[in-house]
């Protein structure tokens, strides 16, 4: 009877684990306005109000018009949208902002509105790490959130085993190193020696906007600028802490499953 009552139950729920990226991506929460977009076509001369407001010193003001924003210093608290008398940065609500460089993810600069999306890793590359991909997590300082967020990919609505892409317990066994984090000095040898256990060849991934920047602990002499004061970083996911879909699609793209597609993301209900 038991047997049964499940058997009943699983065919009434049927699959749990979303079809992205073959169909679309479920809706960022309300609480979560996607990446951002800067128009400085759109600023006012010598207006710097959003980079007063934020937290973070990601916003620079040019020499004469317009800001630059570093989504890898960004924490997304959407002050700058609020208190942009223009409208020239907007939230997108794209949860696609992964990046294969620095600069790809710095909005304003040669006219560029949005991330340069990361591209794939090379085919010599993909074709050696197959259909597979082993990583180890290195927290190296990390707050617990980016790290719950990754673990979230490894439950059934996200199942990011279908894409043979796994979390290992030895760098030894790895392809690469997840890590979250600005890399507090306790944590720099611990990284340096992870990442040299790893087998050539092998890539680097910065999680969460701690990872790719320092950020918000930048200037105090007890932590490091990122994973990339240590390593190599292949791809960088910004967001503090980044959605799983965010994750998600860094880790699709860096592997070449994903086109630079132009996206629209799901229409929300008006706010109350
Ligand atoms: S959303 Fe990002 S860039 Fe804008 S104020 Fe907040 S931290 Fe700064």
């Amino acid at each position: 009877m038991f047997v049964l009552d499940t058997l009943t139950h699983r065919l009434k729920r049927g699959c749990e684990t979303m079809d992205y990226p073959k169909g679309a991506p479920a809706a960022l929460p309300d609480r979560h306005g996607g990446s951002l977009r800067v128009e400085s076509s759109k600023c006012a001369e010598r207006c710097s109000e959003c980079a007063g407001v934020c937290p973070t010193q990601a916003i620079m003001p040019r020499a004469q018009k317009g800001v630059t924003l570093d989504l890898g210093r960004c924490i997304f608290c959407a002050a700058c949208v609020e208190a942009c008398p223009e409208g020239a940065i907007t939230q997108t609500g794209d949860h696609r902002m992964a990046a294969r460089t620095r600069a790809d993810l710095v909005l304003g600069e040669e006219g560029r509105e949005e991330v340069r999306l990361a591209p794939a890793l090379d085919a010599k590359l993909r074709s050696l790490l197959g259909r597979s991909l082993k990583l180890r997590v290195v927290s190296a300082g990390g707050c617990g959130a980016e790290e719950a967020d990754l673990n979230v990919l490894g439950t059934i609505g996200w199942d990011i085993g279908r894409f043979g892409i796994q979390f290992v317990a030895s760098p030894r066994h790895a392809d690469g190193l997840v890590i979250t984090g600005p890399v507090s000095r306790g944590m720099e040898l611990a990284l340096k020696k992870t990442w040299d256990a790893v087998p050539d060849p092998k890539i680097a991934i910065a999680v969460g906007s701690s990872a790719v920047s320092g950020v918000p602990f930048t200037g105090n002499p007890e932590v490091l600028a990122g994973a990339s004061s240590v390593v190599p970083v292949d791809l960088y996911i910004p967001g503090w802490p980044p959605h799983p879909l965010t994750i998600l699609d860094g880790l699709l793209r860096l592997l070449g499953r994903l086109g630079n597609d132009r996206f629209t993301p799901p229409a929300r209900p008006p706010a109350a």
